[in-house]
């Protein structure tokens, strides 16, 4: 089976779009590690999208704010208020699909998680030294999150130690065994210095991923984003990637 990893879409449809048509026909199914919402103009539209595949979808710290099962006083300014015009949006019926998602889950050899296996709503594992606190707190090889909206993999090495390593794009990679953690990066926000959307394909038998990006039309999203009166620091991060 070959899989679509996707995560941290935040209501982002023009990049998501961009992105089913790029994997088009490569992969089976669809994993999904969180934050479908939150931030940008589409909320409602993405989560239709993502529930018209065969996907599963993992909670995100975005999909519960907009639960309103998080205190997000911790959100910065812009953040709130784009938690607050997302609550309004978003339909009972994505409520109830956001609401079910769970926070963890394990595939066979695959862990999957929005921020951490640790903390999987909240921890970001933004360097080495988290991810290797992180290796004891799941139990398969491989483990899959997002939060950070940067791609990276985390290998655990043969010596104990953890180090950090970007991506190398459109290059398959086996696994092999080793213990890795690995984010594909954001779609609908990406925050490493370069706005196109990120995703990964993984063929689940084999162990074998791949990195991927690909350009959007930002400034449909970004016109979007206008036209509801979102915060102007949140329209302009998405042509920079931060
Ligand atoms: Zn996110």
């Amino acid at each position: 089976m070959r899989v679509l990893v996707i995560s941290d879409i935040h209501a982002n449809l023009a990049a998501f779009e961009t992105v089913l048509n790029h994997a088009d026909g490569d992969w089976d199914y669809v994993w999904c590690l969180g934050d479908v919402v939150g931030y940008g103009p589409d909320p409602n539209a993405c989560c239709d999208l993502l529930k018209s595949l065969p996907h599963l979808c993992i909670a995100g710290n975005h999909d519960w704010a907009a639960l309103g099962r998080l205190d997000i006083r911790t959100f910065n300014v812009d953040a709130r208020r784009a938690v607050d015009w997302t609550q309004k949006t978003l339909t009972k019926e994505n409520i109830d699909y956001l609401a079910a998602l769970p926070t963890t889950f394990v595939l066979g050899n695959y862990t999957l998680a929005h921020g951490s296996p640790r903390e999987p709503v909240w921890e970001y594992i933004l360097d080495p030294l988290i991810a290797a606190l992180n290796f004891p707190h799941f139990e398969t090889d491989y483990c899959f999150v997002g939060h950070t909206h940067t791609p990276v993999t985390y290998r655990l090495l043969d010596g104990g130690e953890t180090d950090a390593v970007s991506p190398t794009y459109n290059v398959s990679q086996q696994l092999n065994g080793h213990r890795v953690i690995i984010n594909p990066g954001s779609v609908g926000q990406p925050r490493d210095s370069n706005p196109d959307a990120a995703y990964g394909i993984l063929d689940v038998e084999s162990a074998v991923f791949e990195y991927r990006r690909i350009p959007y039309p930002v400034q449909v999203t970004q016109e979007k984003m206008r036209e509801y009166e979102m915060p102007e620091r949140l329209i302009k991060r998405l042509e920079h990637g931060w």
